[in-house]
This record gives C-alpha cells, structure tokens and sequence, in this order.
C-alpha cells in the first residue's frame, strides 16, 4: 500500500473514459437531458449525475432546469465560456458555414451547394437562415454569438471590407456584406478574402501552425494565396496581396475576369481545365475533373499536373519575394494530391535561387473547412470576449496584437 486515498490508476482511467464519453455525447447532441445521456451513453442515471456533477464542476459543462415529456429534466450542455463566432465560406459553388466556441468544444458545421452564378439576395438569405438554424441546434440563442466572419473568393479591401477589384466575383462588386449580415442578424461582421482566411485557419490548427512565414495557396475555381509574414496575414493596401491568381503567365493568353491580359486564372482555372479536356473528354463540371483524376484518368490527370506546375511556378516567384517557411496547398484541386503538389514542389525548389531555402510543399490539413474556420476565428479575434461574462462592447475594437492571426 502507498498510503494513497484516490482511486487506483485502472478506476481513474475508466472514470476519464467515461467523463470523455459524456463530454462526446453532449458535444454531439448540443444540449441533452441527463436521462437521454443515461441513454446514450449506456452508464447509469447516478453514474451519470455524478459525472455531471464534476464536469459542473470543472466548468465544462452547465446544467439547467427543463421540462421533458411532462417531467422535470436537467439539461446539460457544453459550457460557453467565450460565446460563439460563426465562420462563413462563400464559394463559387458551396456555401459553408462553421460554429464554434473559442475552446472548439462547441461546434457545428453545414455545407450547401451553390448553383452557378448564385443569386446574392437569395445566398445571403439562406447564410442568416442555416446561421439561425445552426445556433439553435446547439442549444445556443442568437445573442450568444459575438461576430461572424466572412470569407469570399475576391480580393477584400481591408478598411471598407468591400470586394477591391471589380469584376471578379460578378453581381457581389456593390454588395456591403458586412452591412447586409449585420443588418439581418443583428452581430458584428468581418469580411476577408478566401485565401487570407485559409492561411489564418491553418496557421492557427493545421498544417501552418508554428510557422511565421508561410504561404497557404487555394487552387480551386480561380487561384490565389494567403501570405503569412512574421505570423500576420499580410493584406497589402487594398487586400490584393496574394492574388496569384492575377499575375500575367502568358502575354498573348486570353482575357481575364479582372481585365489584364493571361492571368494565371485564364490557365489554371476551372473553364480553362474544363476547356482543355472537352475535345476528349466531353463536357465535364470541374467536380468530374477531380474525381476522374482520383480514379487515375490519364487526361485528367494531366491537366491537373499542368496545372500545378503553372501555380508552383508562380508560387516560386512569390516565394522569391517573400521567403516562406512552408507552402500549404488547399482548394478542390488539392483533392487530387500530388499530381497537383509534385510539381509545384518540384517548380519551387527547382530554382536556384530557393534551392538552400528547403521550404516545404504540403496539403492542408482542414481541406474544405479551412475558409470557414479562418472566417470563424477571425471573428472570434475581433469580437470575442477574453473573459467570461465581459460584454463584447467593453473591447476596443482593434483587435489585440497577440491575439489575431499569430
Ligand atoms: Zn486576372
């Protein structure tokens, strides 16, 4: 005997297990009675209240008297310390929308298909309504949100938050986001480009996290780049910095969305890829195109591949001017791998001049979520609370330097 009093090492695990099993449960559910976790969880009611009781407790979790098939019911449910920020991801075809608390023990997600050339009344109308819906399914009421970030396919003028270059992102270019969201919901809102916020989400939980300069590329239906320099998304003046997407690769090439003449976008594009691929392959949606590479279709694959190797050469350029750490390749394409990351791998650390560089090439680690949750913490940074029970008015709004995008 050791003259301890706590319980031996197997009952303490078994209790931990337990505690996580309850915590999953409740994570899961949103807000659940203690009876329903009896329940789903297979443990007893008083093993359950007992488990409750502590994680009360530790401030995990936070109970609330209910009514249930004409009973009194305790409701638990994940204790909201930070409130909540919502991340939104306007694509050109998916519309994303994350909830969470700062902690991400509160989370909830959905994906909606967008049509083509998506209406914006219609798409910002279904964001309030999916935002609504999402909160509500956490247990959560609207005025626990304390600001939801926007994330969209154009480059963002960082102090008007309005797209900067006309033409782009058609029908959106008069549209204030910010003040049409915050209208309808009643929060503050904060609109970036795709491409920053997706650098933000993996510098922050994925593949660029540790990393103080970094480049996060977004090859989709256009292409573009979120550049982290010294741990900060750099925007530039009018939030063009990183729109790869835009610089000239081909001077005789065909006429941009943005104006110029043989941007990398008219090569590297979804019409561009689709175009490429018709004589052969018939008409196909840039979803086909990935998933026939998947399945080894030699054409396809090799659009894709091409691809990549006009994105790393671009790449490599801006890596010639900004001396990265690491490249962190998301968007659609990068479903495919590496077809689409060996030769842009291969593009940057061919030139000599970054040869001694030895700057990594690797996939995100979020995939699809990661506009959504740079948006999410991106809102969080500017508008969440630091501690409890703090109103989110009594914050400067400039966000503190520790805090945003390090
Ligand atoms: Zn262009």
């Amino acid at each position: 005997m050791d003259g301890s009093v706590g319980p031996t090492g197997s009952q303490a695990s078994l209790r931990e297990a337990n505690s996580a099993r309850v915590v999953d449960t409740v994570k899961r559910y949103g807000h659940i009675t203690q009876v329903e976790l009896a329940a789903a969880t297979g443990l007893s009611p008083a093993t359950i209240s007992n488990i409750v009781k502590q994680l009360t407790a530790q401030g995990v979790v936070q109970t609330q008297n209910t009514v249930r098939s004409g009973r009194r019911a305790q409701m638990v449910t994940l204790a909201r310390r930070t409130g909540l920020a919502v991340g939104v991801y306007i694509g050109r075809r998916t519309l994303r929308i994350d909830v969470s608390d700062a902690t991400q023990d509160v989370t909830a997600g959905q994906v909606f298909p967008l049509p083509v050339d998506h209406r914006v009344d219609t798409t910002l109308d279904r964001t309030s309504l999916l935002i609504m819906e999402l909160v509500e399914g956490l247990g959560a009421e609207l005025p626990e949100i304390v600001g939801i970030g926007v994330a969209l396919p154009a480059p963002i003028d960082p102090d008007t938050q309005r797209v900067s270059v006309r033409g782009i992102m058609r029908d959106w270019d008069d549209v204030d986001v910010r003040d049409v969201l915050s209208r309808r919901l009643g929060h503050r809102v904060v609109v970036d480009n795709d491409a920053n916020m997706g650098a933000l989400a993996e510098a922050r939980y994925g593949a660029l996290r540790g990393c103080h300069e970094g480049v996060y590329v977004r090859a989709s239906y256009q292409t573009g780049a979120g550049i982290l320099i010294d741990g900060r998304i750099h925007r530039g003046q009018r939030g063009t910095a990183g729109e790869i997407g835009h610089v000239q690769v081909d001077p005789q090439g065909a006429i941009c969305q943005c104006g110029g003449r043989g941007c990398l976008n008219t090569v590297v594009g979804a019409d561009a890829l689709v175009d490429s691929l018709r004589i052969s392959r018939g008409p196909l949606t840039l979803h086909d195109v990935i998933s026939l590479a998947i399945e080894g279709d030699p054409g396809c694959r090799q659009v894709i591949a091409d691809a990549g190797s006009a994105i790393g050469t671009a790449l490599a350029d801006l890596s010639t001017w900004t001396d990265p750490q690491r490249i962190v390749v998301g968007g659609e394409l990068a479903q495919v791998g590496d077809v689409l990351l060996a030769p842009i791998r291969d593009a940057v650390r061919g030139r000599p001049m970054l040869a001694s560089a030895d700057i990594d090439v690797l996939p995100s680690i979020l995939g699809d979520r990661a506009e959504s949750m740079g948006a999410l913490a991106l809102a969080m940074d500017r508008f969440g609370q630091p501690y409890a029970g703090q109103p989110s008015s009594d914050r400067a709004s400039s966000p503190s330097p520790t805090q945003e995008e390090k």
